[in-house]
């Protein structure tokens, strides 16, 4: 092991008293932009060694596996809050407990952390969603224990990945953001790493609840979501405000004048949804959607990361690329914003996906085309990466749709 891992797993220890007693620190797993998470045996878990069903327990929260039988070996369990106080009787010996020890960075502020175990906590029984065990804080340094759940990394699997296997991967993802938008709540961060998925037992948990937020919360009101007639006023009101500034009505202005406007972007470059992009003020559930939606595309076409900008606008571009100019400029109108661009790679209607899909696979000079299954996958990635957040598919309604049952037999 690394020695500045080994540092940071003392100083840990060091920072709670008692820590060693409870958990016995294994290995660094992860290291993000707000914490390090690392792998731990749970010990005082095993001791009471009750006759808690960790197999059921297990099942409570990942989503249960599509094909029967698929049951294999899991490191993971989750407890609530009781069972944790209160030992069970002394019945059978249990294998030992793994977790996964968040280390949320001490430069997070105190609400962010809040409302991430608090949110955690809210969807604590929801399908696919990894639940919060418990956290502790000491001083400024919180930790957040949650069941260690295996999982493979993207990279390496979403290569080999058929479609069917493609549709059982998005069920267990769309389970989880079906339960955690019915709560009302929107991830924000939807993306591979986000998303453990286990490709040997086909499930997945969704993890990293640190952006997430209530909808509607914040919230100014934007014009996707008037009615018709009073959007188009408010609209001849956005176009004069822009004509107002003399902005040059051809590129992308330098010296933008015009107040900016404020909108969460919060999220991850190249999964933000076009409603981010144009500063939408009223974001939804949807924006999740979209993230899915580029999480398909980048598994269809096999590359990763499907988007690379460095920016915004260079998003804008690249989804632009793809949709051509007519629809973008309608997009941007739903929330008052002028698309407007002299790129000569942006065409007027843009490409369809599945010639992008066939293109990035090298099918295009083959003149092979998309088997049944993929058209079906294509059909479900335009719903998902509908530019208009209020007909994009909503994932309730994804987990109806025909492309789900393709991995069910
Ligand atoms: P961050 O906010 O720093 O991105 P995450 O919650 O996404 O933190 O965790 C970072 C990484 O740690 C994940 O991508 C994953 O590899 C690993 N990880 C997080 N939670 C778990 C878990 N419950 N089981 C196993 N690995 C986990
Ligand atoms: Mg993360």
């Amino acid at each position: 092991v690394d020695t500045n891992i080994q540092r940071d797993m003392e100083n840990l220890q060091k920072a709670f008293p008692g820590f060693r007693n409870q958990y016995r620190l294994i290995k660094r797993i992860g290291e993000g932009t707000f914490s390090t998470v690392y792998k731990a045996e749970d010990l005082v878990y095993d001791r009471f060694d009750n006759s808690w069903d960790y197999e059921k327990e297990n099942e409570k929260w990942a989503a249960p596996p599509l094909k029967v039988g698929a049951t294999s070996a899991h490191s993971s369990i989750t407890l609530d809050n009781d069972s944790q106080t209160q030992p069970l009787p002394h019945t059978r010996r249990r294998r030992p407990k793994f977790v996964a020890i968040k280390k949320i960075y001490v430069t997070s502020s105190p609400t962010r952390i809040l409302n991430e175990l608090e949110l955690l906590h809210v969807l604590r029984d929801c399908p696919s969603v990894c639940p919060l065990i418990t956290a502790f804080r000491q001083t400024d340094q919180v930790v957040a224990i949650l069941p260690y759940f295996r999982h493979a990394d993207f990279r390496e699997y979403f290569r080999k990945m058929t479609v069917p296997d493609i549709s059982i991967y998005l069920r267990s993802l769309f389970t989880a953001l079906s339960a955690v938008h019915a709560h009302g709540i929107l991830h924000r961060d939807i993306k591979p790493t986000n998303f453990l998925y286990d490709p040997a037992t086909k499930r997945g948990v969704l993890v990293d609840f640190g952006l997430a937020e209530r909808e509607g919360i914040d919230s100014k009101p934007c014009l996707c979501h008037d009615d018709p007639v009073h959007r188009k006023t408010r609209l001849r009101a956005a176009h004069a405000i822009h004509h107002e500034s003399g902005l040059p009505t051809t590129g992308y202005p330098k010296q933008d004048t015009r107040p900016s406007r404020r909108a969460n972007r919060a999220g991850t470059r190249g999964f933000r949804a076009p409603e981010v992009l144009f500063k939408c003020t009223e974001q939804t559930t949807k924006i999740d959607i979209w993230s899915v939606g580029v999480i398909l595309l980048t598994i269809l076409s096999r590359r990763f990361p499907f988007f690379n900008s460095a920016d915004d606008v260079e998003a804008m571009i690249e989804i632009a690329t793809i949709f051509g100019a007519k629809r973008m400029r309608s997009a941007g109108q739903l929330h008052g914003c002028m698309f407007e661009t002299t790129i000569p790679t942006i065409g007027t209607t843009g490409f369809s996906l599945e010639r992008i899909i066939l293109w990035s696979t090298c099918r295009s000079d083959t003149g092979e085309s998309l088997s049944a299954d993929e058209r079906l996958a294509v059909e479900f990635l335009s719903r998902c990466m509908e530019l208009d957040p209020s007909r994009r598919i909503s994932a309730e309604e994804a987990l109806g749709h025909e492309f789900m049952r393709l991995g069910l037999d």
